[in-house]
């Protein structure tokens, strides 16, 4: 029986320490962290992660500025916005949350916000950094979890074979980029073209799964011990939200595994604060926040 890598309780640990940590900031006289959070539409999901990403930062003691604009705002006003929280010394980090409406494009947005500000890590400068290896990046909040997920399950990553399931610019590259940052692990990428899915999960003694595809890994498709990663969300017909694994038959299989919900899911919120916080304390003349490092 897998080991059930529990990211709602370790996100709830580091949740309270970054609040410790900023009540240790105020005592000292500093002004609060702030993190701007821009919405656009009325996307029900969206509203859902930025109501929980703001309530988080609400118990750590960020403050968050919150800019709800409407469905027919014009990527204009958008880059206004953005621009004037770039300028702003009060605001530490911006956050646009994907996805935005079609009339917008994302990656003119993303490009926009101040590198520095990019809480997400996924500005250019930001992702070219952690391909390069550069130690002062911000690093994706989803990879940035998965990463302190598997430190604190002590789960070793060096010489291991690595498979990602799904290339997106927010899960799948960046992860793959942190194992091999400092060439710890071997690793493959498979995408909506790969030839032969099962013949790489097979092979893998990590397995990270990011597509958003129930049912995806089947438990045929896994090897005895393998540590599976499970990023994908989904909303099945009756309510219920699943991962991209079989959950169930992978477990008896795996000698880890993340649950869905209160897996990946927490653990990137709380990567949010990580790097809001870590932002702040570098502006604040302190040094990157530990967790950050990687
Ligand atoms: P995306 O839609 O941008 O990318 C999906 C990727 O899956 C693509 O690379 C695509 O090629 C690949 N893919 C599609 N069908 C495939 C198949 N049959 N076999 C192999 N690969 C296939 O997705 P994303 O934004 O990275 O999100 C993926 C999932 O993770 C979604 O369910 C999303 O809701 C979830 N997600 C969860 C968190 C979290 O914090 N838990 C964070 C981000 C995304």
């Amino acid at each position: 029986m897998a080991v059930i890598l529990d990211g709602k309780s370790l996100a709830q640990k580091i949740k309270d320490q970054l609040k410790q940590e900023v009540e240790e900031y105020i005592k000292k006289g500093l002004r609060k962290p702030a993190l701007a959070v821009i919405l656009v539409g009325n996307d029900p999901a969206s509203e859902v992660y930025v109501r929980n990403k703001r309530e988080s930062c609400s118990y750590v003691g960020i403050n968050s500025l919150f800019f709800h604009l409407s469905e027919d705002t014009t990527q204009e006003e958008l880059l206004e916005l953005i621009g004037k929280l770039n300028g702003d010394e009060d605001v530490d980090g911006i956050l646009v949350q994907l996805p935005l409406p079609s009339h917008i494009s994302t990656s003119e947005i993303i490009d926009a916000i101040n590198p520095k500000k990019d809480v997400d890590g996924f500005h250019p400068i930001n992702i070219g950094k952690l391909a390069t290896g550069q130690d002062d990046g911000i690093i994706p909040c989803t990879p940035l979890g998965i990463w302190i997920m598997l430190k604190h399950y002590k789960i070793d990553i060096l010489k291991k074979d690595v498979v990602i399931v799904g290339a997106s610019n927010i899960v799948g590259k960046p992860m793959s980029l942190l194992f091999l940052k400092n060439e710890d692990s071997t690793v493959t990428i498979c995408h909506r073209n790969t030839k032969d899915l099962a013949k790489h999960t097979k092979n893998a003694e990590i397995l990270i799964v990011a597509v958003g595809k129930p049912n995806l890994i089947t438990a045929d498709m896994v090897k005895e011990g393998v540590v599976v990663i499970d990023v994908g969300i989904n909303r099945l017909e009756n309510g219920k939200l699943v991962g991209d694994t079989d959950f169930e038959n992978i477990k008896e299989k795996a000698s880890a595994i993340t649950p869905v919900p209160g897996g990946v899911g927490p653990m990137t919120v709380a990567s949010l604060l990580i790097n809001t916080i870590s932002i702040y304390r570098q502006k604040m003349g302190f040094s990157k926040h530990p967790l950050t490092e990687v």
